[in-house]
């Protein structure tokens, strides 16, 4: 799933490429994916796009004061396209969600992989009319050491879970709190209002440096490559049964009913495995 740095890179890869070109049309190809009607997609057509931002894991294009808003879900991406075909896509085939035309030919489809959809489009005059968005959380980003010492303080819950949590902070997905508890040398387990100065200080500090880094590889990239970038900047996410890169002891999931996390148990939890509850109930 695309976390903060991935969009923020596509924010500024758009900045570049789209802002200053008037969007000639947008044609829907998955009709689900949209989630507003007044306005309507039609209405941006032959407006100049102004600006390209992020909420959180939102992409907010801004086009002439009205808000082409998209958040990209567990599958979803944007690709850039150089000549797109004029016809319009046929609906209800393949990954293609959104297709926007530029005036110069360009343009971008949003496409989602899979058959569990979620990619949303909505068309606002402003961002906070989207309820994901009114909803956030102080940007991980721009969050202050205080201010995110005061609010995991407030949280009674698992560190996991806290981190992901898009209205306590803002743009960390499950990728990125796998490498944040990484860096922290925190069990994702922990709990949340149970932290030490010590460990608020270094899951502040790994929340900053994590998210810097990985802003740091994918922006500049083609929008097509940063998805592989993402993959090669990871320490222990989606490394199962690798070793770790920082004491060579073996990376170790939990799953659950439909996602898992990734840890090292010599850096994380005092060397011991967590339990896997539904490896527990496999074996009994
Ligand atoms: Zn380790």
């Amino acid at each position: 799933m695309p976390e903060l740095p991935e969009v923020e890179a596509l924010a500024a890869f758009l900045r570049e490429n789209a802002v200053g070109r008037v969007l000639a049309r947008a044609d829907l190809a998955a009709v689900q994916a949209i989630k507003t009607f007044d306005p309507p997609l039609s209405a941006l057509a032959g407006l100049e796009i102004t600006g390209a931002a992020r909420h959180g894991k939102f992409l907010d294009l801004d086009v002439s004061g009205l808000h082409l808003v998209v958040h990209l879900a567990r599958a979803g991406w944007l690709h850039w396209r150089e000549k797109l075909p004029p016809a319009p896509p046929k609906p209800g085939k393949g990954p293609l969600a959104l297709r926007v035309h530029l005036d110069d030919g360009n343009g971008f489809d949003l496409t989602e992989q899979g058959t569990r959809k979620g990619l949303a489009v909505y068309v606002v005059r402003s961002p906070a009319e989207v309820p994901g968005i009114a909803r956030l959380g102080p940007d991980a980003l721009e969050v202050d050491r205080e201010t995110f010492a005061r609010l995991m303080a407030g949280r009674s819950g698992q560190l996991k879970g806290a981190l992901t949590d898009q209205t306590l902070v803002a743009g960390i997905g499950n990728a990125y709190s796998d490498e944040i508890l990484h860096a922290a040398r925190l069990s994702p387990f922990k709990m949340a209002d149970k932290l030490t100065d010590d460990e608020l200080v270094r899951l502040f500090d790994a929340v900053r440096a994590t998210l810097t880094d990985a802003l740091g590889r994918q922006v500049g990239q083609r929008a097509a490559t940063m998805k592989g970038e993402k993959r090669s900047g990871l320490q222990v996410h989606a490394r199962t049964g690798l070793p770790c890169p920082v004491c060579g002891d073996t990376v170790r999931e939990v799953s659950f009913a439909d996602t898992s996390l990734q840890y090292c148990p010599t850096c994380q939890t005092g060397g011991k495995p967590l339990a896997d509850r539904r490896m527990s109930k496999l074996l009994r």
